[in-house]
């Protein structure tokens, strides 16, 4: 801890099992990189931040428009226009100053993906996009990056921690191959507000837990917040992927 002031910042970390000082400066020393500022990304970057990470790269290239501001709680009516980016990053110092806060405002695609990533230690993807989530998971897998995809609509969630340094784990695309009830992207089917949150917060959870130290179970975990009913699948690793299959 640097300091008496940060210790007692971060002081209700410290009696967890499995945390404790140790844990809090793993997360001190981590970076991690959060792609796509909507209602996920908002609540997973606010809890990222005020946990004391050391280091968050936010990309998004859209500004803030009205139909934001019920689930994308770190944009107010004044920042219409601006850059998603840019308002989160003067919102999330205020919330704690000791984070490094960059910004990334280029669509992330293979290139810039192969270029930041072996920087940090953890990529959050919160993006809207299976393209986007498709690279991820390439890009994750040529590097051996942990990673999480986090994802939701209407009253719906998913969340899944994926391991490319644990080979015997499914990748992304096995996954969204057997997944029975893959969430569909479609920007008119609506999401329950409280549900961006709900994912968004469980996002930072595994990002956080992963990054300290503590083990987190791979798998997918389904929200159906209707019902609030929590399922959690363990998909199997197809030999045949595109992406992981060739992998020893
Ligand atoms: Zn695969």
């Amino acid at each position: 801890m640097k300091s008496d002031g940060t210790r007692m910042r971060y002081a209700s970390h410290l009696p967890i099992k499995g945390v404790g000082a140790a844990g809090q400066a793993r997360i001190r020393d981590s970076h991690v990189i959060l792609i796509g500022m909507g209602g996920l990304g908002c609540a997973a970057a606010q809890y990222l931040v005020s946990s004391g990470v050391g280091k968050l790269t936010m990309c998004d290239f859209d500004t803030v428009v009205e139909s934001n501001l019920a689930r994308q709680i770190l944009y107010r009516s004044q920042d219409l226009g601006r850059l998603k980016v840019e308002v989160a990053k003067e919102s999330l110092h205020i919330l704690n100053p000791e984070t490094n806060l960059e910004l990334e405002t280029q669509r992330m695609d293979d290139t810039r993906m192969l270029s930041s990533f072996p920087a940090c230690d953890f990529v959050l993807d919160a993006s809207d996009n299976y393209g986007t989530r498709l690279a991820v998971n390439r890009v994750c897998l040529s590097l051996g990056k942990p990673w999480l995809m986090a994802s939701c609509i209407r009253m719906e969630g998913q969340l899944m921690l994926l391991r490319p340094d644990q080979p015997e784990n499914a990748c992304y695309r096995c996954t969204y191959g057997q997944a029975p009830d893959t969430l569909e992207d479609c920007p008119g089917a609506g999401i329950f507000a409280p549900v961006a949150g709900v994912v968004g917060t469980s996002a930072a959870h595994f990002a956080l837990a992963c990054l300290a130290g503590l083990s987190v179970p791979v798998g997918l975990h389904l929200l159906d917040a209707t019902n609030w009913d929590w399922q959690t699948l363990k998909p199997k690793r197809n030999p045949d992927c595109q992406d992981c299959g060739k992998r020893s």
